[in-house]
């Protein structure tokens, strides 16, 4: 049987992982720029992560969410502790997706409504609410597709201040990515974020923070919408959550009740993925990455922003983003082909970076000088401009 390319993008076959470095089946070495698309936040088999997993694995790693599972309980306080939202309760899944349409699915059965707002170059997954709010028809099946959705322009307040006052009471939620990671690094304004909060409380509609990307310490707060001083109704995590475990979760606001049957999974909250996401809260409290996170982004980002030739360097702690001109358009190629380095990328023309928050100032170093080097030897064959 053949596998099926999910994502046919490269040719490369990764079987080791360790910290900011993967390598090939023939030991090269490569440096991760690209976290596995955000979801390394500890470092890849951290020692501490991989201990944990295997002790749990020792002693049970699954039984039915029909009994009590002391390690969810252990999950949900320090996650509570951690991110600053101890009032909140946990509710624990397999994947962004699945978070993401439990959030949906979830502010609809509280206020009865059926309408959402998502935005433009959104992306909030594959399943069949969370694919209706993705900006990306391509991805949606005809199945999928539901007039119940709303897309605006980000960061356009006067656009969702007319849509509330046309339909406001109609509104069940609006789900949105603090930071925007497969639309190319968007941030939203900080104004933005509290006009949806001040929004939601007039029409009794619910926030949904997709923070599957840009939460988990990513951004250097623990939630990007912290930044703007909101509180979300629902945040929905994942990716970073577990290290490359498969785990996902939402946190929901005490003035949400979940009734009996709203909410349910099989292998949410199994002690194997539990065991795994305390190993990431421990090491992201005990190395303090998440201020790291904050602080070698904005190193990052500053070298980024006097590198000639790039363009729109942006983004907050470890999600950063650039464009890239048409004459350095085999950039990105060339990084990973010609220095071994993984990044990331958004259509058209952006480069993502998603490192993981453990990454070390001199693997920052390695790779802006590699981005240098590679930059040079563009430039020195295609004549600019200025030169035709
Ligand atoms: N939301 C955001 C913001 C994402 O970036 C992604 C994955 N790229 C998802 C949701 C979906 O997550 P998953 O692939 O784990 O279902």
């Amino acid at each position: 049987m053949k596998l099926f390319d999910v994502y046919p993008v490269n040719d490369i076959t990764i079987v080791k992982a360790q910290g900011s470095y993967v390598w090939d089946a023939d030991g090269v070495q490569y440096l991760d720029m690209y976290g596995g698309h955000a979801v390394i936040s500890i470092g890849h088999t951290h020692p501490l992560w991989v201990a944990r997993i295997e002790e749990q694995l020792e002693k049970i790693a699954f039984y039915s969410n029909s009994v009590h599972l002391p390690i969810q309980k252990e999950l949900a306080e320090k996650l509570g502790k951690v991110s600053g939202k101890e009032d909140y309760q946990l509710f624990l899944c397999n994947s962004g997706a699945e978070a993401n349409e439990n959030a949906l699915k979830l502010a609809s059965f509280v206020n009865g409504r059926k309408k959402i707002i998502a935005f433009n170059k959104s992306f909030h997954g594959r399943t069949s609410l969370a694919v209706a709010t993705t900006d990306n028809p391509a991805i949606v099946a005809p199945v999928n597709q539901t007039d119940n959705v709303i897309f605006l322009p980000y960061n356009d307040e006067k656009a969702l201040e007319a849509c509330f006052k046309a339909q406001g009471g109609e509104i069940s939620s609006v789900i949105i990515e603090g930071i925007q990671g497969v639309g190319g690094i968007n941030i939203a304004a900080e104004s933005f974020l509290q006009k949806i909060r001040s929004l939601c409380d007039e029409y009794g509609a619910l926030y949904i923070a997709d923070s599957v990307q840009c939460g988990y310490g990513r951004s250097g707060k623990f939630f990007s919408h912290d930044y703007a001083g909101v509180n979300a109704d629902i945040y929905t995590m994942a990716k970073g959550m577990g290290n490359g475990f498969p785990i996902g979760g939402i946190l929901i606001a005490p003035h949400i009740k979940p009734k009996y049957g709203m909410l349910g999974t099989t292998f949410g909250g199994n002690q194997l993925a539990c065991a795994a996401a305390l190993a990431v809260l421990e090491v992201l409290e005990k190395d303090n990455l998440i201020e790291q996170a904050r602080q070698r982004g904005m190193y990052l980002l500053n070298r980024l922003k006097a590198v000639k030739g790039i363009e729109n360097v942006r983004g907050r702690g470890l999600m950063i983003g650039f464009d890239v001109p048409e004459d350095l358009k085999d950039l990105k190629k060339n990084l990973l082909y010609k220095h071994q380095v993984f990044t990331g990328e958004a259509k058209p023309n952006v480069i993502r970076l998603l490192p993981s928050l453990a990454i070390a100032r001199k693997q920052v170093d390695e790779f802006l000088d590699l981005l240098q080097e590679e930059i040079n030897q563009l430039k020195a064959v295609t004549p600019s401009t200025e030169e035709v």
